[in-house]
């Protein structure tokens, strides 16, 4: 028996085939649940379309820019037609401005930066699910799932206003599974280690954070995508009945990690 069959999920944040919520979407497939894929904007759309393909095919393939409320509604009322339920949320977005995400954090971090990394890569999560909450898609054993980052906990070079923004996004993990539990709703996170992406590339001297990851990491490697997908797999099937308001570290180790382990390379 596949661990999400017959589950519907909805996956915001594919913009590639390198992107952690397609390794989300490979996963949820393989273990037998159908998927709703959204796209930001008009660039994105293409992209999206051929990630879909390359899954071998989604059942819809939705709109939603999450700074624009009125797209928001309407992608949970499409669903509510479409599907009447929703098992799964996913929430894989992110964005802070290039220019707030190179140099010295007290230096280069605007008001308008730090309001723009907040509301796309925090509010946006608790937006969604109210969104959800309201169009009425959402049911007693519903999951939701976000991704974030250390550098919500600890000082990384560059990553700067990221980190603020997702220490409130973990803040909120914990809130909205406060409320939602009471409807029998989970609402986890995962803190992934650094994974070459688009959003990634924003980051300077990325390069670094792989390296040093990998020296200071038990398992002496970076993670992938797919030990992403599959924790999120894991976290929103029913074998994680028990597990809400937590955030669930897949970073090879490197979290509890005090001096590296080894040389860097
Ligand atoms: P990615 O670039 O593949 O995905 C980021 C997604 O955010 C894109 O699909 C983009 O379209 C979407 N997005 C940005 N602004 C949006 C908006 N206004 N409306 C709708 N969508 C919007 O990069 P990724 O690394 O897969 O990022 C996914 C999540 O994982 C982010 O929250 C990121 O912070 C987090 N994360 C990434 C890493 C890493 O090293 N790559 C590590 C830990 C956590």
């Amino acid at each position: 028996m596949s661990l999400l069959a017959g589950k519907k999920a909805l996956i915001l944040g594919v913009a590639n085939n390198k992107s952690i919520a397609y390794g989300i979407a490979e996963a949820f497939k393989r273990e037998g649940c159908e998927l709703a894929l959204t796209y930001q904007n008009d660039v994105m759309e293409k992209r999206v379309y051929k990630c879909a393909d390359q899954l071998g095919g989604v059942d819809l393939v939705l709109p939603c820019d999450v700074q624009n409320d009125d797209e928001t509604k309407t992608l949970f009322a499409t669903l509510k037609e479409k599907w009447g339920q929703v098992d799964i949320l996913i929430h894989s977005i992110g964005f802070a401005p290039r220019e707030a995400l190179e140099g010295n954090f007290s230096e280069v971090t605007s008001r308008e930066a730090f309001q723009t990394a907040h509301d796309i890569s925090a509010y946006s999560f608790v937006s969604v699910c109210q969104h959800a909450q309201a169009a009425g898609v959402l049911h007693e054993t519903s999951s939701a799932l976000t991704l974030t980052y250390l550098g919500s906990e600890r000082i990384i070079p560059n990553y700067n206003v990221m980190g603020l923004a997702k220490a409130s996004l973990e803040a909120s993990v914990r809130y909205l599974a406060g409320d939602l539990g009471q409807h029998g709703i989970r609402v986890n996170s995962i803190s992934a280690g650094p994974i070459r992406t688009l959003a990634a590339s924003g980051i300077k001297h990325f390069r670094k954070m792989l390296d040093y990851a990998q020296a200071f990491s038990p398992l002496n490697r970076n993670v992938t995508i797919e030990e992403v997908g599959n924790t999120a797999a894991f976290l929103c099937s029913d074998l994680a009945s028990g597990i809400t308001g937590q955030n669930i570290y897949v970073d090879a180790g490197f979290n509890v990690s005090g001096l590296p382990l080894r040389e860097l390379t």
